[in-house]
């Protein structure tokens, strides 16, 4: 398998928006040979949240070292003091596996790595139906205190607007429908021929 082209699956949308559920589900359907890209992330962990398997957890300080080092693909402070970033040594993991990176990020850094990889990226915005459902969604979430919510509801106007600049958005109206659309997407972009 020498002739191996990595490619790079950025899935971004407002928190809530369920791109997560989009992610998971492709990553179970082993046929498109994904690796999840684990960011690392300044933030304490949430509930059931594992180092090493859903981020890379780092305090403030190593966060801000590895950005002077220019260890990162691209980072955000996404809210404030909360640093996400995906660090050039996952996607240079995963390619070694031959495998193709799927991103769970925002708005900002998807963009970011389709700059940085044009051909072998390919760029999808999750729409969530509105901003009123969003805020269901996320309080039935429970993970969070109201000013959090608050703070995630507001960046989520911002980044909806920046839908028009990704290679194809994904209407997150009727998950069924979203989950086949995103596996249409990812089957041909790796070029899997349908039986
Ligand atoms: P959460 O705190 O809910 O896990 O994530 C907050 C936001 O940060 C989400 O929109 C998530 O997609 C984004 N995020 C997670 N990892 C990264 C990353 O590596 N880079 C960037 N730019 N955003 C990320």
């Amino acid at each position: 398998m020498s002739d191996f082209k990595g490619k790079l699956f950025v899935f971004s949308a407002p928190s809530g928006s369920g791109k997560t559920t989009i992610v998971r589900h492709l990553l179970n359907n082993k046929k498109f040979n994904l690796e999840f890209s684990i960011s690392a992330t300044s933030r304490a962990p949430r509930g059931e949240e594992k180092d090493g398997v859903d981020y890379y957890f780092i305090d403030l300080k190593t966060f801000k070292n590895k950005i002077k080092s220019d260890e990162f693909l691209e980072w955000e402070e996404v809210y404030r003091d909360n640093f996400y970033g995906t660090l050039k040594s996952e996607v240079a993991r995963i390619w070694a596996q031959k495998k193709h990176v799927i991103f769970d990020i925002d708005v900002a850094g998807g963009l970011r790595i389709k700059k940085k990889f044009p051909e072998e990226t390919l760029s999808v915005f999750v729409k969530p139906p509105s901003v009123d459902e969003l805020k269901i969604r996320l309080k039935k979430r429970k993970t969070e205190s109201e000013e959090k919510i608050n703070m995630r509801i507001a960046k989520a106007s911002v980044e909806l607007a920046t839908a028009p600049q990704f290679d194809k958005i994904i209407k997150n109206y009727i998950l069924e429908d979203a989950l086949q659309e995103a596996e249409e997407l990812v089957g041909n972009f790796i070029g899997l021929k349908e039986k």
